[in-house]
């Protein structure tokens, strides 16, 4: 998709717009706002990711595409990320991108594999640097299957919360990738800034199963099916902890969204 010059800039100068009064009001994105610390993804805090303004997939070193999970945000979303930078998800067909946190881990990993494998999917795993290191063979079988491997960082921290140094450190020693993903979706200009310094495309995701939570098989299930639109970035985990439900959930989710006609592709990363 396309637009003239003039309405392109139009809907930059307003996500930027966003994008400032996101970074005048900080509060708006702060722990406390929208979440309670409790055990979160990967048992770690906070629970709940932090609801950023910024794009889920913006160009190395932009903020201006906006963020909506709402139906009546996804058109503009879907024509900001489009036209903000040089991907062309959702626009061919209905393409569904999976996506898998926290990995890789020996039980659960090989598990979201072969459900993958059964519905001739392709995903994409955001692994932990620290994860990747300690289970380099599930990386390359992952590889292997035609999945891709995204950078989560080395372990997982608040990025927002750290120096530019540390921020720079954990980026930098994650897993080689034309993508990264912030914990927590917890991301700043900042923040961003470092990972296209060091050519990795920030992404975030459309729909949060909130699978981590362990809500039930049914509900994760639900909340695919639910949040399923052509070109939709849905966030789920192979790590972190017991991710049964998990499996569970995708592998009856997958079967009726391959019936709607969707098929499931992995990020360019
Ligand atoms: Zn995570």
């Amino acid at each position: 998709m396309t637009l003239p010059p003039g309405k392109l800039f139009l809907v930059a100068a307003i996500l930027f717009g966003a994008a400032l009064a996101q970074a005048a009001n900080p509060s708006a994105a702060s722990p406390s706002s929208d979440r309670q610390l409790a055990s979160g993804p990967a048992g770690r805090v906070p629970a709940k990711p932090i609801q950023s303004k910024f794009s889920k997939f913006s160009k190395p070193g932009s903020t201006k595409a906006g963020h909506r999970t709402t139906a009546a945000g996804r058109k503009n979303q879907r024509t900001a990320s489009t036209t903000a930078d040089d991907w062309t998800l959702g626009n061919d067909g209905k393409v569904i991108y999976l996506t898998f946190d926290d990995g890789p881990q020996p039980v659960f990993t090989p598990k979201v594999l072969t459900v993958l494998a059964r519905h001739q999917a392709k995903a994409t795993f955001f692994v932990l640097g620290k994860e990747a290191a300690a289970h380099p063979e599930l990386v390359e079988t992952t590889r292997g299957q035609g999945h891709s491997i995204g950078n989560h960082t080395w372990d997982h921290p608040m990025l927002t919360h750290l120096t530019p140094k540390r921020v720079h450190e954990e980026i930098f020693s994650g897993v080689k990738s034309k993508c990264f993903r912030p914990p927590y979706r917890d991301t700043n200009p900042a923040v961003a800034k470092v990972a296209a310094a060091n050519h990795q495309r920030q992404v975030l995701w459309d729909v949060d199963t909130n699978d981590w939570e362990k809500p039930g098989a049914a509900r994760i299930e639900r909340e695919i099916l639910r949040g399923a639109f052509p070109g939709a970035i849905i966030l789920m985990h192979d790590g972190g902890g017991n991710r049964t439900q998990t499996v569970a959930a995708l592998d009856r989710a997958l079967t009726q969204l391959r019936a709607r006609g969707f098929t499931f592709r992995a990020l360019p990363c």
